[in-house]
This record gives C-alpha cells, sequence and structure tokens, in this order.
C-alpha cells in the first residue's frame, strides 16, 4: 500500500483528539482499497455526510454557507440566489470521518511486531510497547506532547535502562536536540513507515496489515454501510447516501439467505434517521431502486435494461437482489 497514509492520519491528528478527516482522500487504487480497510479496522470512522459547503466564491447573495442537494445521485452547492452559482460537488468530499487514535497507534504497534498493547502516557503520546533488542517504542499523535517535557523523565524513570524511538512530527529542531540529550531518537512518521529501510532503528512494516483484498471478481457486490461505500465487480458506485441506505438493506437481506427487503424497511431506509415521518411513497422507492440498477449496471458496463435482473421487485411486497447472479459481501 501506499504508506503516505497512516502518514495523512497523524499529520490530521496534530490538532488533538478527536481528529477528523473531511473528505475522501485522493488516493491511489492501491492506497484507495487501504483507506477501506482501514474503516473496516475502525481505525477511520465515517461520521456523518455533510449537508452545507462554503460559500459562493463570486456571487452577491451574501450566504454564509450553501446547502447541499442531491439531484439524480450527484450533489450540488445551492446558491439562495440563482441557479448559475450552484456548483457540483464530488461526493467524497462531503464524507466526514473521525480517526480513532487508540485504534491507529494499535495497528502502528501490531505493524511494527510489538506484542504489547499501546499505553496512553500523556494526551497525544503512546507508549507502543519494546523493540526486539529492548527498544521501547512511542508514538506522539500532535508535536505538542512533547512540550511537557517532565513527561519524558517520568517515562525513562520507569525504564531506566531502555533506549527509546519517538515517532513524531517533530516541528522544532530545539526540541528534537532536547529529547536527543535524555537518549530519546525522534522518526518522523514517513521514515518509520517505509516500506523496506532496515537501518532504521524501526521498522513499521503497514504493509503486512493492509493487505489489498478488494475483490475484483465481476459478480461480487461489496458494501461497507459504515463507510458509505459499495463497489460491484471491483467499481465503486456513486450512490447519494439515500440510495446508499436502501442498497445496505437489499444486501443485508440477500446476505442473510437472500431473502426480501420489506418495502417497510427500504422506506425507513430512503427516509433516513433524521427525518423519520417525513412522508415517502412508492414512487420514491421506484425511483430509488431504478437509481441503484442505473447505478450497478453502469459499474459492469452493461445495458440499463438489465438492472431488472438484479434487484427484482416482488409485487406488493418489496424487493430481492438477485442471488447467485449477486454474490454481496459485507464488509
Ligand atoms: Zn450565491
Amino acid at each position: 500500500m501506499n504508506e503516505s497514509l497512516p502518514v495523512l492520519l497523524l499529520r490530521q491528528s496534530e490538532g488533538g483528539d478527536p481528529a477528523y478527516l473531511l473528505g475522501v482522500p485522493d488516493l491511489s487504487p492501491a492506497a484507495a482499497s487501504a483507506f477501506q480497510q482501514l474503516l473496516a479496522l475502525g481505525v477511520v470512522l465515517h461520521r456523518r455526510v455533510l449537508d452545507t459547503w462554503d460559500p459562493c466564491a463570486t456571487c452577491s447573495c451574501g450566504a454564509e454557507e450553501r446547502r447541499v442537494r442531491w439531484i439524480d445521485s450527484a450533489p450540488f452547492a445551492i446558491c439562495p440566489l440563482s441557479r448559475e452559482d450552484d456548483e457540483a460537488l464530488d461526493p467524497g468530499d462531503l464524507q466526514l470521518f473521525q480517526i480513532s487514535l487508540s485504534r491507529l497507534t494499535e495497528l502502528v504497534g501490531r505493524a511494527a511486531a510489538l506484542d504489547d498493547r499501546p499505553e496512553q502516557v500523556a494526551p497525544c503520546l503512546w507508549r507502543l510497547g519494546r523493540l526486539a533488542g529492548g527498544r521501547v517504542l512511542l508514538l506522539a499523535t500532535s508535536s505538542s506532547a512533547v512540550r511537557g517535557a517532565g513527561v519524558f523523565d517520568r517515562l525513562k524513570a520507569l525504564d531506566r535502562s531502555a533506549h527509546m524511538t519517538l515517532i513524531a512530527n517533530m516541528k522544532s529542531a530545539v526540541d528534537t536536540a532536547a529529547l536527543a540529550e535524555r537518549g530519546i531518537d525522534v522518526v518522523p512518521p514517513d521514515e518509520a513507515f517505509m516500506p523496506s529501510e532496515p537501518t532504521r532503528p524501526v521498522r513499521v512494516d503497514l504493509n503486512r496489515l493492509l493487505m489489498v483484498t478488494v475483490t475484483s471478481d465481476p459478480d461480487v457486490l461489496e458494501v461497507s454501510p459504515l463507510a458509505f461505500t459499495s463497489a460491484y465487480g471491483g467499481r465503486a458506485l456513486q450512490l447519494e447516501p439515500r440510495d446508499a441506505r436502501v442498497l445496505n438493506i437489499l444486501a443485508r437481506e440477500a446476505d442473510d439467505g437472500g431473502s426480501l427487503a420489506t418495502r417497510d424497511d427500504l422506506y425507513r431506509a430512503l427516509v433516513g434517521r433524521d427525518d423519520a415521518d417525513a412522508p415517502v411513497g412508492d414512487e420514491q422507492l421506484e425511483k430509488s431502486v431504478s437509481r441503484i440498477r442505473g447505478a450497478l449496471c453502469d459499474a459492469r458496463g452493461m445495458p440499463r435494461a438489465e438492472g431488472k435482473r438484479l434487484i427484482a421487485a416482488v409485487r406488493g411486497h418489496g424487493y430481492r437482489l438477485v442471488t447467485p447472479t449477486i454474490r454481496v459481501l459485507i464488509r
């Protein structure tokens, strides 16, 4: 995988806990599947889909923000004054993620082949464990961790004989020198996470943990309900949130033994939790299923008329994903 992904997460964590990441990062295909893996591992948690966006750049409406409206599965920032100032948005940019610093440190510790569980010893500072050879490995998720220098004295007092290596993005050479005086080497994350660098005192092999597992089997529909992402035949589906929720229900039922998703469950999914009383009718559900069928066909390069072979309507009852034409994989 691309080692810049955990480096990116650590950089996002600089401001402290909780740390957030706005937008699906722009990644190579391999790193994009590693990102899916981080979601599956709970290192990155999908929090919500933004429903407001930046104000217009040039127009005179004076709005401090624009509402996001989804039109035909694509999000737009809507200017209150003129349609001309509406802006097409990338759905990925609207996703807000939280970074679990405890899970991230656990992942880094395991990737460094440590058996210990990381222990938080101060705000933004973790003792990951002891490397073969006795060196103690520390991780700072923010450079502010080193400002309370007393912390390191306490750590040294616990473990007087041990050499220590701190993985951290240090901002100040003075701080780095002060740590060196206490016998603590500093290694920046991008060096610690290098795939092969045997001369470094620490090697954190993230490749070992983040095997790329996204399947390119053309019949497999992968659904990641937490991440609001899905892929069919290895191609990501572009769905607006309400349609993604409907697909999640269809996938869950299919995974449960190829059974039917009832209209009631699908209505609830379509409306979402935020607005449970909003009226929803057959027509809206039909349109949603039709958009999902279209997205599935597009992913496979099939004519859209084929969509009814993928999601079957059961008159008066609901819909079901047609298995085994589609094989469902829920992450
Ligand atoms: Zn405007």
